[in-house]
């Protein structure tokens, strides 16, 4: 039986409730498929910095390096403090965010099925603002090295995937022709090697409009980091809303796999917090573990969390944002049910 040590952020807000739910899916799946999981909590957030002073004290930090991956939950105002910084410190270049419709979950087509690669280390995010007198200058950077690096992994992916197998660079090099000019040459260059894939480029206003006037064309998304934070929430809200929606931030060793939702205090503690974002968080983690180990058992154990949480959901069970009644840990319980019957 193969271990895997997972350092587990719990995170504020809905973090512990959706936590919970995720690590008894993870262990559901120890006798179906030989997998076992070793949890290494790594206190992170507002709860950690109120109890200790650091919202991402050394030894958290210690445990996620020394982990075979992380899964985190949503932290709360300290986001800037802990992944922000994460990202940063582990180099975790690329944000995987898939948007694809699932059974019974409102969404705006049934067939949307397709993954935003958002680079995840420079553009605006650096934080580089300058005030001079009447006004504030911010500093947007785009690298030729980044550039290159998220291209190649959303050709790669594209050439792992089952669908039309096309990646589209979005950006704006018609009004930041230097910037986004060189974030479209590289794509455009990186695509000279990946010739079975389709390449094409849209503007990131464009964008916007088609994803809602025809989602289910899309396969593959590269764009630069501001951009793709804007598109994927639109993305999310598409197929069902934050609830759904999973994200991987992926770097050359190490990944955090993490929902796409914040910590969500309005509903947390009254068990409404809808668990599914953060179990489908799971299964990429799954997947890049397989893909990163060579492991077939973690493949098996991704894709039994995804049946499910289809089974789950096609058996009519909802949490409140999708308009059903079901509570986290009843959604959870029929998630394990599922994986062990
Ligand atoms: P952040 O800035 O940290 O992303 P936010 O306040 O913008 O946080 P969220 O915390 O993600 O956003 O919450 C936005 C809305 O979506 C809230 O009304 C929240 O209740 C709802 N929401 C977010 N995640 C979930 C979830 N897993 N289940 C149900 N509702 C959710």
């Amino acid at each position: 039986m193969t271990t895997y040590t997972i350092a587990t952020i719990e995170g504020d807000g809905i973090g512990p409730e959706i936590s919970s739910v995720s690590l008894r899916v993870l262990d559901a799946l120890r006798s179906r498929f030989d997998l076992k999981f070793e949890f290494r909590p790594a206190p992170a957030g507002d709860g950690c910095k109120t109890r200790t002073g650091e919202a991402l004290p050394p030894s958290s930090l210690s445990t996620i390096k020394d982990s075979d991956a992380c899964l985190k939950a949503p932290v709360g105002d300290t986001a800037a403090e802990t992944i922000v910084k994460l990202r940063q410190m582990l180099n975790l270049y690329a944000n995987i965010r898939p948007s694809k419709s699932l059974p019974h979950v409102p969404s705006l087509r049934p067939d949307i099925d397709f993954v935003i690669v958002r680079e995840n280390t420079e553009c605006l995010y650096r934080g580089m603002e300058f005030e001079f007198e009447g006004g504030v200058v911010a500093l947007r950077t785009i690298t030729r090295k980044a550039s290159e690096r998220i291209a190649k992994y959303a050709f790669e992916l594209a050439e792992q995937r089952n669908g039309p197998r096309k990646v589209l660079a979005v950006h704006k090099s018609n009004v930041l022709r230097k910037s986004d000019g060189l974030f479209s040459q590289v794509c455009r260059e990186v695509s000279l090697n990946h010739t079975t894939i389709g390449f094409s480029e849209m503007l990131v206003d464009a964008a916007a409009m088609n994803l809602i006037r025809m989602p289910e064309t899309f396969d593959v998304i590269v764009t630069t980091n501001m951009y793709g934070d804007i598109l994927s929430d639109e993305a999310a809200q598409l197929v069902g809303g934050l609830g759904v929606a999973p994200s991987a931030n992926i770097g050359e060793s190490s990944a955090i796999f993490e929902p796409v939702h914040g910590a969500a205090p309005d509903i947390a503690g009254k068990g409404l917090a809808n668990p599914v974002a953060m179990l489908l968080t799971c299964a990429m983690m799954l997947e890049w573990l397989s893909k990163t180990r060579g492991d077939a058992a973690c493949a098996g154990g991704a894709s039994a969390i995804r049946s499910a949480v289809n089974l789950t959901l096609e058996g009519g069970l909802k949490t409140q944002d999708l308009g059903g009644a079901s509570s986290t840990s009843e959604f959870g319980a029929a998630v394990v049910r599922h994986l062990q019957g």
